[in-house]
């Protein structure tokens, strides 16, 4: 398969990596949002968060805190954003999946759109909440 991130895991091609256990690599994005944006990849080639395998998605959790942690304490930011864009539409560009962790500054000037929709009732916003619960049970 040619998968970019599959090259970094296997060390074909290079990466500035600041992480690496049996399952997870942590690199340095090549075009970072801040300096020290990192991407969290599972070894194992999952395209997303849609069909990572229950074992590897339970062990990313603690893997993502002692990232943060330390991102935090290296760069001496003063927040995070912890991000996974999903397939196109959601701006993913590498489909291997990968968990963006971007630091934050107060003054840096990054923001997400803030025109927000609106339910148009409470009823509506329920009858959202019924329709993925469903999925859910
Ligand atoms: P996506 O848009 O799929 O969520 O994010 C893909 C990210 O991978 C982008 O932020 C991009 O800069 C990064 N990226 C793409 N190719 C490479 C590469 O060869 N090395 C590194 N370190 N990052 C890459
Ligand atoms: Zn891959």
């Amino acid at each position: 398969m040619d998968c970019i991130f599959c090259k970094i895991v296997n060390g074909d091609i290079p990466s500035a990596r600041v992480y690496e256990d049996d399952d997870f690599i942590a690199i340095l994005d090549i075009r970072p949002v801040n300096l020290g944006h990192t991407l969290l990849i599972p070894k194992k080639h999952f395209r997303n968060v849609l069909d990572t395998d229950v074992e590897i998605g339970s062990k990313i959790y603690p893997v993502l805190t002692k990232l943060c942690n330390a991102i935090k304490d290296a760069l001496n930011c003063d927040g995070l954003n912890v991000i996974q864009n999903i397939e196109a539409a959601g701006g993913q560009e590498v489909f291997h999946s990968h968990i963006h962790i971007i630091p934050r500054y107060k003054d840096d000037g990054l923001r997400f759109t803030k025109k927000h929709k609106e339910y148009k009732s409470t009823d509506e916003m329920q009858e959202f909440a019924k329709k993925i619960a469903e999925k859910l049970s």
